[in-house]
């Protein structure tokens, strides 16, 4: 279970996992796209920390709601957009809940997931951040559907979200700046796919 506390917790470690990895981010979306993608994310990362004594208050809808406003706000580029769609209709979908469970954080992450392939005009396959998450689900549900334990489950979600990145690797682009090159970013990954691996990656990890 997670509550208020537990999901800024894992804000706070994030903001650091991402922090870390500034040059190799900074390279992958300089190779296919425009190099901005790291400062964008991290961006987002330090507003909503730094802003973690006025979160702890909300209930866990609103945190996610506020987590998603500050994101449109405070994230340039593609990926503002895409992730304060994501983290608003997350928020609404668990509106009657007061933590996150094993269902329930399915369910806002599945929620997650469709507000970003609309906002974002974007299915599997088309080499973006959805491959991540969308792969992530996939290995989640089937955990769920084959009622395994608990930390099954999350080791299934983290290495699908893993596995989804390194997937978009050979993938043609379809959506993003990688789209508009004549390679289409083939033998690249996708810088807003491994960020989004990196997230859920420390959301399992927070979990286990
Ligand atoms: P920008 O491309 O505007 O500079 P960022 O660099 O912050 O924005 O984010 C780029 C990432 O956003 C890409 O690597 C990709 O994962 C994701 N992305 C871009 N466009 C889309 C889209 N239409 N749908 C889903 N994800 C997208
Ligand atoms: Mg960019
Ligand atoms: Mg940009």
């Amino acid at each position: 279970k997670l509550d208020t506390n537990d999901y800024i917790a894992y804000m706070m470690e994030t903001k650091e996992v991402i922090g870390g990895q500034k040059d190799y981010i900074t390279e992958l979306d300089a190779t296919t796209g425009d190099g901005d993608h790291w400062a964008n994310l991290y961006m987002g990362f330090e507003k909503i920390t730094g802003m973690s004594e006025d979160l702890k208050t909300l209930n866990i809808s609103d945190l996610l709601k506020k987590i998603g406003m500050t994101m449109f706000s405070a994230i340039g580029g593609s990926s503002g957009a895409l992730y304060g769609s994501g983290y608003v209709a997350a928020a609404k979908a668990i509106q009657n809940e007061n933590d996150l469970t094993i269902n329930s954080l399915y369910t806002m992450l599945d929620a997650m997931l469709k507000a970003i392939m609309e906002r974002g005009k974007t299915q599997p396959g088309q080499k973006t951040m959805v491959d991540s998450l969308y792969n992530a689900l996939v290995c989640y549900r089937k955990g769920l559907e084959a009622n395994k334990d608990e930390k099954d489950i999350i080791e299934m979600f983290i290495n699908g979200a893993k596995e989804g990145a390194e997937n978009t690797k050979n993938m043609e682009a379809a959506r993003g700046r990688a789209s508009y090159r004549t390679d289409k970013g083939v033998g690249h990954l996708d810088p807003g796919a491994v960020t989004m691996a990196l997230q859920l990656e420390c959301l399992g990890n927070y979990i286990l």
